[in-house]
């Protein structure tokens, strides 16, 4: 189903005739507005696919184009650039190169779910908002964002360990993201932890933030894991 908003179309295309005569008639004010048309021949047929693989777009497939998840959409009642119904239609046409224009807004999905909520057909739009947020980090087309930084740091620790430490990810975070180390919010959080907290359970998390144990039996586990990751990968980027 073919999209038509003007919103879409690069003003550039779009003529506005102050009077027109078409085959003697006069039709100004009627037809007065015409599209340039424009040839595409970069229809990428594997790309549904691809976005498929990631697991929160398995269902890219279903959308019929209702429109309900854009206008429910918090961000499209703000900026009517963001939409998601447009970017699952380029999607499923495979028009990587249209969706590329719009790299700096469609990472802005704040996923309140409104879509997902309303989408008569279970796309769940918000996770195709967020797998192709994800292609363009993995593609390099966007760097990655601090959400995904703090998503990859806290993987690995858990890869690793079967357990997260919170010291630990924090600092990782903000080396990784350039970021301070010493933050007024962090500062206050652990003056109220040691004024509040048992000394029991301080001792308790300063060791587990200086040796980082492991679950127990974790090694065979975490490997699993790592290789379904890896395989999973694998089909996104093969
Ligand atoms: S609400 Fe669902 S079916 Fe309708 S356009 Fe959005 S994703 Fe497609
Ligand atoms: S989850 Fe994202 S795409 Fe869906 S309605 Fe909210 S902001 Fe819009």
């Amino acid at each position: 189903m073919p999209i038509h908003e003007k919103s879409l179309i690069e003003p550039e295309r779009i003529l506005t005739k102050e009077s027109l005569v078409v085959d003697g008639v006069d039709v100004s004010g009627h037809w007065n507005t015409m599209i340039l048309p424009r040839t595409i021949t970069e229809y990428d047929d594997t790309f549904e696919d691809k976005i498929k693989q990631y697991p929160t777009a398995a269902n890219v497939h279903r959308c019929w184009q209702c429109g309900s998840c854009t206008n429910s959409c918090t961000v499209y009642a703000l900026n009517t650039r963001f939409n998601p119904r447009y970017w699952i239609y380029l999607t499923r046409l495979g028009l990587k190169d249209e969706l590329v224009k719009d790299k700096d807004i469609i990472w802005q999905c704040v996923s309140c779910n409104k879509c997902t909520n309303i989408c008569p057909k279970d796309v769940r739009p918000e996770g195709v908002m967020k797998a192709l947020a994800h292609w363009m980090e993995d593609e390099g087309i966007t760097e990655k964002r601090p959400s995904t930084i703090f998503d990859e740091e806290f993987w690995e620790q858990i890869a690793e360990r079967g357990r997260i430490e919170e010291g630990s990810i924090l600092m990782n975070f903000f080396k990784k993201t350039a970021q301070p180390l010493k933050q007024d919010w962090l500062v206050d959080v652990v003056k109220r932890m040691t004024k509040h907290l048992p000394l029991g359970a301080l001792i308790h998390s300063g060791l587990h933030f200086v040796f980082k144990p492991k679950v127990k039996s974790w090694d065979r586990t975490g490997q699993v894991l790592k290789e379904y990751i890896n395989e999973k990968k694998g089909a996104v980027h093969g």
